[in-house]
């Protein structure tokens, strides 16, 4: 990871959808290269939260940097920051009546205006490095949900984002297929992308993240290092929530 960059700011997030606070007064930092991993119970603000850095929700207060420049006073251009952040969801949603090709060439073609040769070639590479690239002709229904993850991976990779965030992506595949998808994600964080991922799979958390964030009740309750906060949890809160999952003993 490298240090002295810091791609994402955020600075004491307020976000309320009309009834009371979701997030409170959130504030972190992504440096270049670090994956960043959120954890937290059902309904603590972790998909708000991403969205809000994507700009599918608007916030109350506070301030979001990208690059150093603010993306939340209303002047930002979001589809140029969305071609910065990739987001993966739980659900893939790739076109049905186009093939995995079409489905990934869609946004280099038609938001960045890219050559289809080139943005091709691309695409290939990137199925490749998923274990996809003999599935490029097919169609969605023809694949497994955990290809099909790997392919909407693809299809955020493809458009050269500086940050890739992942919302429980996994949470609704077979769980013969979950390691698939973990796998691709390990390979990314280890080949020093700038990664925030919302996951419940508390294994793959330890072993991909370099920070790990506890959110609940809409607040940051804790951060650490992996190490410390799956063996040491400073708080009681952390400590039930780890609590809840069993841990295969290696
Ligand atoms: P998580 O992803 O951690 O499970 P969410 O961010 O989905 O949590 O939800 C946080 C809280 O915000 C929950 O109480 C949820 O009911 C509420 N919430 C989420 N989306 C909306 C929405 N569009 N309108 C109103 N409330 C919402
Ligand atoms: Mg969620």
């Amino acid at each position: 990871m490298d240090e002295e960059i810091t791609l994402l700011e955020v600075q004491h997030l307020h976000k309320d959808y009309g009834n009371g606070a979701v997030l409170e007064d959130i504030s972190l930092n992504l440096k270049k290269g670090e994956v960043l991993v959120l954890i937290g119970p059902s309904g603590c603000g972790k998909s708000t939260f991403l969205r809000c850095i994507n700009g599918l929700e608007p916030i109350q207060s506070g301030e979001i940097l990208l690059d150093g420049v603010s993306i939340t006073d209303g002047t930002a251009r979001w589809s140029e920051v969305r071609q910065k952040i990739g987001m993966v969801f739980q659900s893939y949603e790739l076109f049905p009546h186009m093939t995995v090709m079409d489905n990934i060439l869609l946004g280099p073609m038609k938001v960045q205006k890219r050559n289809r040769k080139e943005a091709e070639a691309d695409a290939c590479q990137l199925l490749e490095r998923v274990g996809l690239l003999d599935k490029k002709d097919a169609y969605p229904r023809q694949l497994s949900g955990g290809q099909k993850q790997r392919v909407a991976i693809v299809r955020a990779l493809i458009m050269k984002p500086e940050i890739m965030l992942f919302d429980e992506v996994t949470a609704a595949l077979d769980p013969e297929m979950v390691r698939e998808v973990l796998d691709v994600m390990m390979e990314l964080a280890g080949s020093g992308s700038t990664m925030m991922i919302v996951t419940h799979e508390m294994q793959f958390a330890r072993a991909a993240a370099d920070r790990v964030i506890f959110l609940d009740g809409g607040e940051i309750v804790e951060t650490g290092t992996p190490d410390a906060f799956f063996d040491s949890p400073k708080t009681d809160r952390a400590q039930r929530f780890l609590n809840t999952f069993t841990f295969e003993k290696k």
